[in-house]
């Protein structure tokens, strides 16, 4: 096995209170989990994925959500608290799925990886849908619970038990 962690949309617009999509006081509780993941994660010698929202301007998901993570805005940077270190990758995505549209599965694909941690947010968006392709694609996916949330507390539970009864995902606990 050979696993990578990803870690979604940790960004400022998400992140903080008064971001353009500010998920939430969870948002808090998620840092530090997501802080020893990754140090564990460097410590192992896995690959560090992150994946960051990085809209047009006049990108079409504003249709439904109000405009967030606009390239080059201070919004759409990963926060400082997470900073990705000079061998981590950092891959910038337009759609929920950080599949779609980009370099993820090859990148993945040429360091042999075959499992995929994902911690981060949504869980009912961003990391479902991820999570989803994963799949797809034949990785396996391991979520560790305290370390992914959503705005939508209900929505959160429906991901997780879709993640793993659906899915197949690995839900740590
Ligand atoms: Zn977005």
């Amino acid at each position: 096995m050979k696993r990578a962690l990803v870690v979604v949309d940790m960004i400022e617009d998400f992140v903080r209170e008064g971001g353009a999509l500010y998920c939430g006081p969870s948002m808090a509780r998620i840092l530090p989990v997501i802080q020893r993941e990754i140090a564990r994660s460097r410590g192992a010698g896995e690959t560090v994925v992150y994946l960051k929202d990085d809209h047009l301007p006049d990108d079409a998901e504003f249709q439904m959500f109000p405009p967030h993570a606009i390239v080059g805005t201070k919004g759409a940077q990963i926060v400082p608290e997470l900073a990705p270190a000079k061998n981590d990758v950092v891959i910038p995505k337009r759609r929920y799925s950080g599949f779609f549209g980009t370099d993820l599965d090859i990148t993945l694909r040429e360091r042999a990886v075959d499992t995929l941690r994902l911690v981060g947010d949504c869980t009912n968006i961003c990391v479902l849908y991820t999570a989803a392709d994963a799949r797809n694609l034949g990785y396996a996916v391991e979520i560790v619970e305290q370390g992914v949330t959503s705005f939508d507390e209900e929505a959160h539970r429906d991901a997780l038990r879709e993640l793993e009864k659906t899915l197949g995902a690995k839900i740590l606990r």
